[in-house]
This record gives structure tokens, C-alpha cells and sequence, in this order.
């Protein structure tokens, strides 16, 4: 999968570096490209923000380094790719699991990171006339930029890829995947500080293990996140 990501500030992709997305990096599963918003600002001072017309405060993203940099990245893409564009925005839809499962099958993604109060109106309207664009929210609470919320959405939907996580069994039995959260957690050794692994996990009875772990996840989720199971 192509990932495009266009920001002021491109060390916050450093962390894509380390561990398993690193890896499907290294291994080709993912090419990832970060671009400076400020490479596409041709006055002297660079300047991608300006005053929010009709007053108010902060300042807003202006159009014309946003469209040099789309232009030019959707110039590049392959001829088959039709590029999705994601703008991270806490006004647009609510990233879930499902949607990174959806997403992990595209062949590219373009993430149009917003700092101060958002990007103009007419970026958003420019391109989803000429192509697939989201505006997608990582939660109820407002972030200082789309950087953050961009990083855990590649993450998401990059892990999913086929290939980057080893066992891809570990992915089905996750939380979210199935609609409930995931039951706990154990390892060795059997008991430490006085705290006992449940006897059912050392019996080696696969059915009754199993059932547990349903009955777990079942309570888990009726007590943390009762509207998950329409309670
Ligand atoms: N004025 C905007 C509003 O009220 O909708 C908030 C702007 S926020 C300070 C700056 C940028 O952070 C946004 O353009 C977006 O890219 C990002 N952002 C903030 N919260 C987010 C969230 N919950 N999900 C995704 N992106 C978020």
C-alpha cells in the first residue's frame, strides 16, 4: 500500500520507523512518503495559515499550498491507483475497526494533516469532486493537529495488511473485531504475588478455555462498553 502524508510537521512520521510498521516498511508491505506542507508554500516566509475570513479567532489553513501538494502527489499516483484522501478532523466520521479493515485494502492513501482551526472548506469541496475523500475523527476530544490522529490510523489499518502481523490468527480474537472487547490476558507464571491464573486457563480444555474467554470478553463489554452490545 502507497501512504502519502502531507504536515508542517514530518518528524511526527518518525515513529512509523520503529517496531512492526517499521518492519512493513523495511519489507515493502508499506511505501510511505511524508511531505512538508511548507515545500508547497511559495512566498518568502512559507506561510500555510492566514486569518479566518468573517473573524474569529486562530488562524486557518490556506488553499493553494494544499493544492500544489494533492496535485502533485495525485499526479504521481499510479493510473489505476484511485487515491483516497483522508482529512483526520474531529468534525468527521468515527474511525472504527471495521474502517480499518475496509481501508486496509486500498492500494493508496493520502492523510491531509489540519493544524490550527482546520483547513479552508474548499480544499475538502475541491477534492471530493475530483476524487474519494473522508473526513475521519479518532474520538470526541480535539487534538493540536491531524498528525497524531494520522499515525494511529495508518497504524490501525497497516497492521491489518496481509503479511505484516506473523500470525494473522492473533488479529481475529481482538478487540473490537467481533463487536466485544477482548477477555484478559494471562502468562506465566502461574501465580505471582499471590494472584492466581483462573485453574480453567492450566486445564488444557480447549472448549471450556474457549467458552470462558467468550463468557469474559460477554461481561468485559456489558460492563465497560454496554452500548456496544445495544444495552
Ligand atoms: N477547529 C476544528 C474543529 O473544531 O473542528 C479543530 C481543529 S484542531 C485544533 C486542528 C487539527 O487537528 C484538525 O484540522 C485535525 O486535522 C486534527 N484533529 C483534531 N482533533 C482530531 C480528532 N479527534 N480526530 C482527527 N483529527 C483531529
Amino acid at each position: 500500500m502507497r501512504i502519502d502524508v502531507v504536515t508542517i510537521f514530518p518528524g511526527y512520521f518518525d515513529a512509523l520507523e520503529l517496531s512492526l510498521m517499521g518492519k512493513a516498511r523495511d519489507r515493502g508491505f508499506i511505501d510511505l512518503r511524508v511531505h512538508d506542507l511548507r515545500d508547497s508554500a511559495h512566498d518568502k516566509h512559507r506561510t500555510v495559515d492566514d486569518t479566518p475570513t468573517g473573524g474569529g479567532a486562530g488562524m486557518v489553513m490556506k488553499p493553494e499550498p494544499w493544492s500544489v501538494a494533492l496535485d502533485g502527489i495525485l499526479g504521481d499516483a499510479q493510473a489505476d491507483a484511485d487515491p483516497l484522501i483522508i482529512f483526520p478532523s474531529p468534525a468527521g466520521e468515527v474511525f472504527t475497526q471495521s474502517m480499518a479493515r475496509e481501508l486496509s485494502s486500498e492500494s493508496h492513501l493520502i492523510f491531509g494533516c489540519g493544524r490550527y482551526e482546520g483547513i479552508d472548506q474548499r480544499v475538502f469541496d475541491e477534492y471530493s469532486e475530483r476524487g474519494r475523500v473522508r473526513l475521519v475523527s479518532i474520538g470526541d476530544y480535539v487534538l493540536n493537529g491531524g498528525e497524531v490522529a494520522s499515525i494511529a490510523m495508518i497504524e490501525a489499518i497497516g497492521r491489518l495488511i496481509p503479511g505484516v502481523v506473523g500470525n494473522p490468527e492473533s488479529l481475529v480474537e481482538e478487540s473490537h473485531e467481533d463487536g466485544l472487547l477482548e477477555y484478559p490476558s494471562y502468562t506465566k507464571p502461574a501465580e505471582w504475588r499471590g494472584r492466581r491464573v483462573p485453574d480453567v486457563l492450566l486445564s488444557g480444555n480447549h472448549a471450556a478455555i474457549s467458552a470462558w474467554r467468550h463468557e469474559q470478553s460477554v461481561e468485559r463489554t456489558r460492563r465497560v462498553r454496554p452500548e456496544l452490545l445495544g444495552d
